[in-house]
């Protein structure tokens, strides 16, 4: 063998062995175990029993926050559950630090496993719970929530935790889980004097395959009997002005929206509703709501709302989802709805029968044509999976100091696009090397012969 085809063959051989080590690490990688710290230690006063406790219901709490943790191994990863976030915190390990992202639960990969590791954080923060894992799969529950998307395929807008689960059933569950696309979720109100309600939304949105942090405005949660009710407690102004910013800034394809009549009557979802359907012709309109222009204006090309009786779609939501272990987008949309623990108490329900079905969804408008088929791309170009976001920052007034997203800070995580685009790139090289092989082999041929 000359020393060309050695080369060569040098070359496909740490190809080869960079390819296996690295599918193994994608196919089979063994899942993380959680560690706990065997010490903490605390500049401040109050008891760190809680943050180990499993119990969302007991606190930690510190102004300018600082704790010390040392595990009996090394730890890789750090999960934190906040009731308060704080202004910034950040992760210390041997001589690095990390800013930890601003959600209400956020996991951090610590890049140098360690077993030694410092918790810092400036203003008021309530810690509830706070995990530490090794290496490995990280169990389903753990949320390492993306940045909001950069551009979504879908805009969302329930007017409650739990609105998106019971009347827009399979929605999430089916496009933003098992067909990977950007789904972002806009909320009409926060539920401020129930902290317990944050964590249930998070974890819902979580369960169904929504990846990106959802908007959380500062409007709160009211109790009103009928549309005209609720535009005395709320300035719709306001309102309108908040959802033509999310349209302008996510430019999404489709809009889902709900009943036009409140589901069962409620004043706030009404006043949700009525708002969104001036929000969507808006946003197209260049002399509207100057205050969120530099976003640039966005013609929706669909916009949904459930129950809206013309152009109506019925949706299957009783398909296998291979995300989700063959479970379909229906009982997905049981299963985000019941993570809202605290509403299980009331009649709601998420039906697919009767009149709150969450599978009837009518197209109010469209630039692109009316539906043939259940399907809420129809005539759009067809999306492409993107599950990653780049950062961007978070414009005002849409974001509440306990759910703040500050995505200067997220670290890149390693989606399986990338992974894709690695192995790819691996494989190419192998085949390169193949075809030069036996080039130079057909070449020294001819020369022998
Ligand atoms: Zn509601």
């Amino acid at each position: 063998m000359n020393t060309f085809s050695k080369k060569i063959l040098a070359i496909l051989w740490v190809a080869i062995i960079a390819m296996i080590g690295f599918c193994g690490n994608v196919v089979a990688q063994e899942p993380a175990q959680e560690v706990l710290p065997q010490q903490i230690e605390t500049l401040s006063t109050g008891s760190t029993e809680s943050l180990t406790d499993h119990s969302r219901a007991t606190k930690f709490t510190a102004q300018d926050g600082q704790l010390s943790f040392t595990f009996p191994e090394n730890v890789a990863g750090i999960y934190l559950e906040w009731e308060k976030v704080p202004t910034s915190s950040s992760i210390l390990y041997g001589k690095q630090s990390k800013t930890m992202p601003q959600f209400l639960h956020q996991y951090l990969s610590i890049d140098t496993p360690s077993n030694q590791i410092q918790l810092e954080w400036t203003g008021q923060g309530s810690l509830c719970d706070v995990y530490f894992f090794t290496e490995g799969a990280l169990p389903d529950w753990v949320q390492a929530w993306q940045p909001s998307c950069e551009k979504a395929d879908f805009l969302l807008f329930p007017t409650h935790a739990d609105d998106e689960h019971l009347w827009f059933g399979g929605v999430m569950p089916f496009y933003a889980g098992e067909k990977d696309l950007a789904v972002q979720v806009a909320y009409m109100v926060q539920h401020q004097n129930e902290p317990y309600r944050w964590h249930e939304q998070l974890d819902g949105l979580w369960t169904v395959g929504v990846e990106h942090y959802p908007i959380i405005p500062q409007f709160p949660d009211a109790y009103c009997e009928t549309l005209e009710q609720a535009k005395q407690i709320y300035n719709q102004q306001e309102i309108i002005a908040y959802q033509v910013e999310q349209i302008r800034r996510f430019k999404p394809n489709v809009i889902v929206g709900q009943d036009v009549h409140g589901e069962y009557g409620h004043g706030a979802h009404q006043l949700n509703t009525d708002s969104l359907i001036q929000a969507v012709v808006m946003a197209a309109d260049a002399s509207q709501f100057p205050e969120s222009l530099s976003l640039g204006t966005w013609d929706t090309p669909k916009t949904y709302l459930h129950l809206y009786p013309e152009n109506q779609i019925v949706m299957d939501w009783n398909q296998p989802l291979e995300r989700f272990g063959g479970k379909t987008a229906f009982e997905m949309a049981q299963m985000g709805y019941a993570c809202h623990t605290s509403q299980q108490g009331y009649w709601f329900a998420v039906k697919q029968s009767g009149s709150y079905d969450c599978r009837k969804f009518g197209l109010w408008r469209s630039t692109v044509g009316q539906d043939t088929e259940p399907d809420m791309l129809q005539n759009l170009p067809t999306p492409t999976p993107v599950p990653t976001a780049t950062p961007t920052p978070t414009p005002s007034p849409t974001a509440t100091p306990n759910t703040a997203e500050d995505s200067s800070s997220i670290e890149e995580s390693s989606t399986p696009s990338k992974k894709n685009g690695v192995v790819i790139i691996i494989g190419l090289a192998i085949g390169i090397a193949i075809v030069l092989i036996l080039k130079n082999t057909i070449k020294k041929g001819r020369e022998e012969s």
